[in-house]
């Protein structure tokens, strides 16, 4: 059971992730879709959300960490056995993790030549060329093998011959439709294929999937799409909204216009009215830059933020709610129908994945959905 005594709630549609898969997967050209699941599932929790996603089909999963892989694997282990599912860990394989990679079916996103040698010297010396995948960067600078490295590593036989499970490479600015970067990847990525003509290659990540088929290669490898942020902002979102996180008032007053709220006193009252103050503050998760800014729901009515968000604290202007519905244990949508991850983002002076990522730290979890695993604590 959801602790009833907690101060917020999160709400995690597990059948609104796995819509959102299947949306992303039909609309693959080659009908292939993996899922990212790294941290945390983007914070939804990445053992109910991959099984949720396992269910509805997909079949390679995404994380950065190894210790994220090892995790997943024994969380999909029992239920998923012999279903084929693969999980491939995108920061690689540092120094002498090669076996453990091994000993937990995990693949390795390669990322530079010296990641190349050290997986390519533990198969031959354990006589199998266990898979994974060659991350060739097209401009990014982060991650993986710059081209020219890629091209020296490929004249050598066991670098072109070996059988790579994919070839990747991610994009910059594909929120962005109009960037001149993403053609530019495009062709680097075009030229760096054709090296590598059998080997199935991935290159769009959300935003990507939107650029149209020309950037959907073999393999689409969506992330926050899932979780119901808009991948594409120049369009009305495309995905279904995921997480539903509300907090109950503690308090109600009545102040007189020139009053002030909060710390700093950067608000004062423009007339007489009143403020609520909600359960919920920058140590939940509601980071300090949405003082002042956006609006919470109260049964539809319209809270404005005002003042600075405290540690544990929010004040909304009340003044035009009902009476009758403000009273303390009450609860506010802080994400909903009213409010979506991308309107919170905007708030916030931030992006919708670092939004996700953040909530909830403290708030009661239920997962909702066919395949729910049932309800835990914030963990
Ligand atoms: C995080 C990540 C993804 C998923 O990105 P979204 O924008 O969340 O879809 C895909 N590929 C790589 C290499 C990543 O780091």
């Amino acid at each position: 059971m959801t602790d009833p005594l907690a101060a917020s709630r999160l709400t995690i549609d597990l059948d609104a992730i796995a819509e959102n898969w299947r949306i992303l997967r039909d609309q693959a050209t080659h009908g292939q879709c993996a899922a990212v699941v790294k941290g945390n599932a983007y914070g939804l929790g990445a053992a109910p959300v991959a099984q949720a996603l396992a269910a509805a089909g997909c079949r390679l999963f995404f994380v950065a960490h190894l210790a994220e892989g090892i995790a997943l694997r024994a969380a999909l282990g029992s239920t998923f056995e012999g279903a084929g599912i693969e999980i491939a860990v995108l920061n690689g394989v540092l120094p002498h993790q090669a076996a453990a990679f091994a000993a937990h079916d995990l693949i390795p996103v390669l990322n530079d030549a010296g990641q190349v040698a050290e997986w390519l010297a533990w198969c031959r010396s354990h006589g199998a060329a266990r898979p994974a995948i060659l991350h060739v960067d097209t401009g990014m600078n982060r991650l993986g093998l710059r081209p020219a490295e890629f091209d020296d590593l490929i004249e050598h036989g066991d670098v072109a011959e070996y059988p790579w499970r994919l070839v990747m490479t991610h994009l910059a600015c594909a929120d962005d439709r109009d960037h001149p970067m993403n053609q530019e990847q495009r062709q680097r990525f075009a030229a760096v294929r054709a090296r590598l003509p059998a080997v199935p290659a991935s290159l769009a990540a959300s935003s990507g999937v939107f650029l149209g088929p020309d950037f959907h290669a073999d393999l689409l490898r969506p992330g926050v799409a899932l979780y119901g942020v808009n991948p594409a902002p120049w369009m009305a979102n495309p995905m279904r909204q995921v997480v539903e996180l509300s907090t109950q008032i503690l308090q109600v007053r009545s102040i007189d216009r020139g009053e002030a709220v909060g710390y700093g006193a950067t608000h004062r009252m423009e007339r007489d009215g009143r403020i609520a103050t909600l359960a919920y503050g920058y140590s939940d998760g509601y980071i300090r830059s949405g003082s002042g800014r956006g609006t919470l729901y109260l049964a539809g009515h319209a809270l404005p933020i005002v003042g600075r968000i405290s540690m544990d604290l929010i004040t909304v202007d009340a003044s035009a709610v009902p009476e009758s519905l403000l009273h303390p244990g009450a609860w506010v949508e802080i994400l909903g129908p009213h409010r979506s991850v991308d309107t919170m983002a905007r708030d916030l002076g931030t992006i919708g994945y670092e939004v996700l990522n953040l909530l909830g730290q403290r708030a009661a979890r239920t997962y909702r959905g066919a395949v729910a695993m049932g309800e835990e604590g914030a963990g």
